[in-house]
């Protein structure tokens, strides 16, 4: 079987014991350097300039991965996936919808898991052995994020990339698994980044449409040792089930579910103050209000839209930012040297 495409994390397991190549075409849009491309092409074929980039880029990129199918994420995911489909569906693209349960209830989820199953031909035994061989690559990246945050040896922006790659696993689960044990063995023989004692920062929502952004951040004093919804891509529970590691997966449920992981970790990895990532057009960008009553440390809240480098005014906040939190805090470092 060739590749499928989907939205946002799915239960890949399904698709590897179907013999399929999973495609997060997200991190193919994201991660091509011509991501604004995409954007301009789905522009030029109707898609309103009020619908936002990363729709447009998974739109745009369509055009240039040969899938076999898109699973779409109806439910749980983003409003504008439906109108996606819709198009897709339109213009002769096979399309599978899937949705995450509003009411997280194992008995709706085992059914979504079953017709997910059931499309792709493949036994649950078949299903749970994928899920074993991903568990241990899942430790792997487990174990990535505690080099990050506890250990000072993973900077913010590596712990980023490799847990955003997990959605998709780079259509390659033992190429990636490779890819891994070789970082986690470089990374176990750095001396630890400068300044471990310095600011703890959490990075909040979606991953940025800017590629730049933690290079910005990032500096001797200053690391992003939280990345949200990066690691819940990386489902770092370990659940011994398919239905409870699709429960307790967080992006696609309330935002109340996502603030018990939020405030766990804030405790667990002593965060100082968080960066909220908004995408203009993004319903998400209504949470933001709840995230910032709710969290107990200060929240920068960022807007970004295009695939572009960072803007000078955003570069202006963030810096204003770290040295209120570095006056909070008392720590002097090294402010604007880290490019
Ligand atoms: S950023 Fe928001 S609007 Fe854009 S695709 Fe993701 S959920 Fe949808």
């Amino acid at each position: 079987m060739g590749a499928v495409g989907f939205t946002t994390s799915i239960p890949v397991e399904i698709l590897l014991a179907a013999g399929s190549r999973p495609v997060d075409l997200n991190n193919v849009f994201i991660s091509s350097p011509q991501a604004h491309s995409f954007v301009r092409k789905a522009e030029t074929n109707g898609f309103p300039s009020t619908c936002c980039a990363w729709m447009r880029g998974i739109y745009g990129v369509l055009s240039t991965v040969e899938v076999d199918e898109v699973i779409a994420v109806v439910r749980g995911d983003c409003s504008q996936t439906q109108a996606l489909m819709e198009v897709l569906q339109m213009e002769g693209t096979r399309v599978y919808p899937f949705a995450y349960p509003y009411d997280r209830s194992s008995q709706a989820m085992e059914g979504e898991l079953r017709k997910l199953r059931e499309h792709f031909h493949v036994r649950q035994d078949e299903v749970d052995e994928a899920k074993r061989n991903l568990d241990r690559i899942r430790r792997k990246l487990n174990r990535l994020d505690l080099l990050t945050w506890r250990d000072g040896l993973v900077s913010g922006e590596e712990n980023h990339r490799f847990l955003v790659a997990s959605s998709d696993m780079n259509g390659d689960p033992w190429a990636f698994e490779r890819e891994v044990d070789a970082f986690l063995e470089e990374a176990a023989g750095r001396a630890p980044l400068p300044a471990p004692e310095g600011l703890r920062l959490g990075y909040l929502g979606v991953p940025p449409i800017w590629q730049d952004l933690y290079r910005k951040i990032e500096r001797p004093g200053v690391r992003v040792v939280f990345n949200e919804i990066q690691r819940q891509f990386s489902m770092p529970y370990l659940a011994p089930t398919m239905e409870q590691q699709y429960l307790e997966f967080t992006y696609p449920y309330e935002v109340f579910f996502r603030l018990e992981d939020i405030e766990r970790e804030t405790a667990r990895r002593g965060l100082d103050g968080f960066v909220h990532y908004t995408q203009t057009f993004c319903f998400r960008q209504i949470e933001d209000k709840i995230l910032r009553q709710r969290l107990p440390n200060p929240v920068l809240t960022l807007e970004g839209d295009r695939p572009e480098p960072l803007d000078a005014r955003t570069e202006t906040r963030i810096e204003a930012f770290l040295e209120m939190l570095q006056r909070e805090k008392g720590t002097a470092t090294a402010a604007g040297d880290g490019n």
